[in-house]
This record gives C-alpha cells, structure tokens and sequence, in this order.
C-alpha cells in the first residue's frame, strides 16, 4: 500500500504514541499490556520509518530512549557512565553484519566473544567502596536511576561486603535482577491469598519488587542477581577481558552465570544461540534471547558507543514464547 505523506507522518506519530504509552506501562507501572515481541515489532517500524525519512524524525522519538524517566518516589542517582540499552539483532544475519562491522572498524580478521544469557529482569548498578556496598541504582533513563540501595541490601545473594584479595578501592558493577518461574508461582499464591496484586511475568514480579517504597515487602520476594559487567575497577590493572572481568566479579563474591562461555567469531556466536535456544525450557528462569561481546577490553573500548548502546555487544533474541494478540493494528488504522 502506498501511503501519502501526510499518511505517513501520521503512521510515524501513531506509532510514537503507542510506543511511548507501552513503555510507560513497562518501565514505570511494571505492567505491560502487550508481549515483547509485538513491542519489538513496532518499535523496529518506526526506526526503518525514522530512517528512511529523517526529516521527520525526533530526538525524543522512542528509538533514542532508553528506559523511562526515574519515579520521583525514589532518590535519584546521576550514573557515573550512562547505563544504556542493546542493539537487538532477530536473526544471524544480523549478527553476521555486527561481526563484519566490527572487525572492519577493529581491523581483525576475528573476534573473541563472551555468550552470555540475556535474562529477563532488569537492570541495576551496584557500587562498592572498599568492599562495602554503598550504592545501588535502577537504569532509569539511563543517565539518572532510582536509589534502591535499602531494597538491595535485602537481596541474600548480593554481598554487601566483598570477600577475597585485591579489593578494589572503587567497584561499579551491573547486573540482572530477576525472579525464577518457580518464584513467581509461589509469590502469586501467596499475593492471591492476601486478594493483592497477580504478576504477569517474572520481570514485571522482579521490577515491582525491586522498586517498593517499603524495603520490607521486597525482602519478601524471591529475588536473584547475576552480574555481567564491570564499569569501574580501581586498582586492578592487570585484567585484560571481559572473561577475566567476570572470574575476578565471582572471587569477591558476586553471583555470576554458568552460561558464560567464550566463543570465537560469528559460527561460535551462533552455535551458542542454538545450544541455549533447545536448553530455554530447562533453564529456571526466563531469558529473553542471549548476549554477544567482544571480549577484549581495549577493543571494547576501541569500538566504543552509539547513541544509546555499545558498539561491541549485541542482543540476539529469541523466538517468542507469548502469544501475540495484539499484532500491529496500527497497520489497519491508516
Ligand atoms: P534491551 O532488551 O534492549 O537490552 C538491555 C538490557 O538487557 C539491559 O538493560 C539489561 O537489563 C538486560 N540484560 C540481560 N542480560 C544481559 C547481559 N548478559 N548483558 C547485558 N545486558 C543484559 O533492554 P531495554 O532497552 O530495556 O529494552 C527493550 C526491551 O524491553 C524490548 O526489546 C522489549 O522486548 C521490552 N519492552 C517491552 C515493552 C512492552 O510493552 N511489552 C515495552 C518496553 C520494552
């Protein structure tokens, strides 16, 4: 169907719209009304229409956001360095490009890689001085998150005081928190006995629970953490990958995933994502996909940023588990 221009910009606006009322009721109520994989689908719509019409495209356009503005309720946190999003890839092709594009800018013939989960939960910051926790944040729009330090601390597998040798001066790490399928079983039995709140999802359970104003009721919730990255790292100088990053993570006592795996070029990328996609229903928890980085820090520094993600890594999703009911109906409204 050809459209008009003017029908076009409509379709763009609608599309903005509907996009940022689903990202409202993802971020901020914890309370998606639609499943991820239509979400995807519309944003990756509006970004091949922003794309292929510039002119109308906008700096607070959904495409350029990442998460949604902190709730007020919470103190807010200015991040030392934005906490950003993912490139999402659907399909190898798109990861044989990544790859490509990297290795040009890089300029290797192959690139060493860390697979790992991409576990649906959400993100948060933790910041250690000498050992001790003394900080813990949501992403929130990236640039400013929402202090959940009180919440965290009653998390049992987060380590409020480091263990191990060479504890580092400073620490900021980042890391998932999420609930297991059977979590979420039990916590609505009990939320149904109390005729309060029924969670949809691990990650809506995982994020309403981490954002409560009464740090008692999230020491409540089966809540779980693994880390997969180091921002900062005072005083240790001698670790040179990412890999490396995670093994010294796990010496002081941070929770860590087994599905970590190092993997060469494109085929191990890939070879990765068909091991995990037959394991996905064995696995306790729920993931959304599985994430590819390039595992030496200076090429991760090399390859640096786009606006709203790292150049190096990449978001390989997973075919859908929910059952789309709500399909792009914006196709019919114009
Ligand atoms: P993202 O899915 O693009 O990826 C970034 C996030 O991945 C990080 O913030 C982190 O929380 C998580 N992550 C998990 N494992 C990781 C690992 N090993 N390494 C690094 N990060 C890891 O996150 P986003 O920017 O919040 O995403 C948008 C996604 O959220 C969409 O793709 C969509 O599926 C979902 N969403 C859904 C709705 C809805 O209405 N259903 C609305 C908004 C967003």
């Amino acid at each position: 169907m050809n459209l008009s221009a003017d029908q076009l910009r409509q379709k763009i606006e609608q599309l903005r719209a509907l996009l940022n009322q689903y990202r409202h009721e993802y971020y901020v109520l914890d309370a998606p009304t639609i499943p991820d994989h239509d979400y995807d689908q519309l944003w990756q719509q509006l970004q091949a229409l922003e794309q292929a019409y510039p002119e109308w495209a906008r700096q607070d356009s959904p495409i350029q956001q990442v998460g949604a503005a902190p709730l007020p309720t919470f103190a807010p946190v200015k991040h030392r360095s934005a906490m950003l999003s993912l490139s999402n890839a659907f399909e190898a092709q798109h990861i044989t490009d990544f790859d490509r594009r990297l290795r040009t800018r890089l300029e290797v013939d192959l690139i060493e890689y860390v697979a790992e989960l991409k576990i649906d939960g959400l993100a948060i910051s933790l910041c250690y001085e000498q050992g001790q926790l003394i900080q813990a944040a949501t992403r929130g729009d990236g640039s400013q998150g929402e202090n959940v330090t009180a919440n965290v601390k009653t998390i049992s597998c987060i380590p409020q005081q480091l263990k191990g040798e060479n504890i580092p001066r400073f620490l900021e790490v980042r890391g998932e928190v999420f609930m297991t399928r059977q979590g979420l079983v039990e916590l609505n039995q009990k939320q149904a006995q109390r005729q309060e709140r029924i969670f949809a999802n691990p990650r809506n359970a995982a994020a309403s629970s981490l954002r409560q104003l009464d740090a008692h009721i999230t020491a409540q919730r089966p809540l779980l953490f693994t880390a997969y990255s180091v921002v900062e790292i005072d005083g240790i100088t001698q670790i040179l990958s990412h890999y490396e990053l995670l093994q010294q993570l796990a010496q002081f006592g941070l929770p860590i995933s087994a599905y970590s795996e190092k993997v060469t070029g494109v085929s191990g990328c890939l070879a990765y994502y068909e091991k995990i996609k037959t394991l996905r229903d064995q696995l306790p928890f729920d993931i959304d996909g599985v994430v590819y980085k390039v595992d030496n820090l200076a090429q991760q520094q090399l390859a640096g940023f786009v606006a709203r993600a790292p150049r190096w890594a990449i978001a390989h999703k997973l075919p859908p588990q929910e059952v789309s009911t709500t399909v792009l109906a914006i196709d019919s409204q114009v």
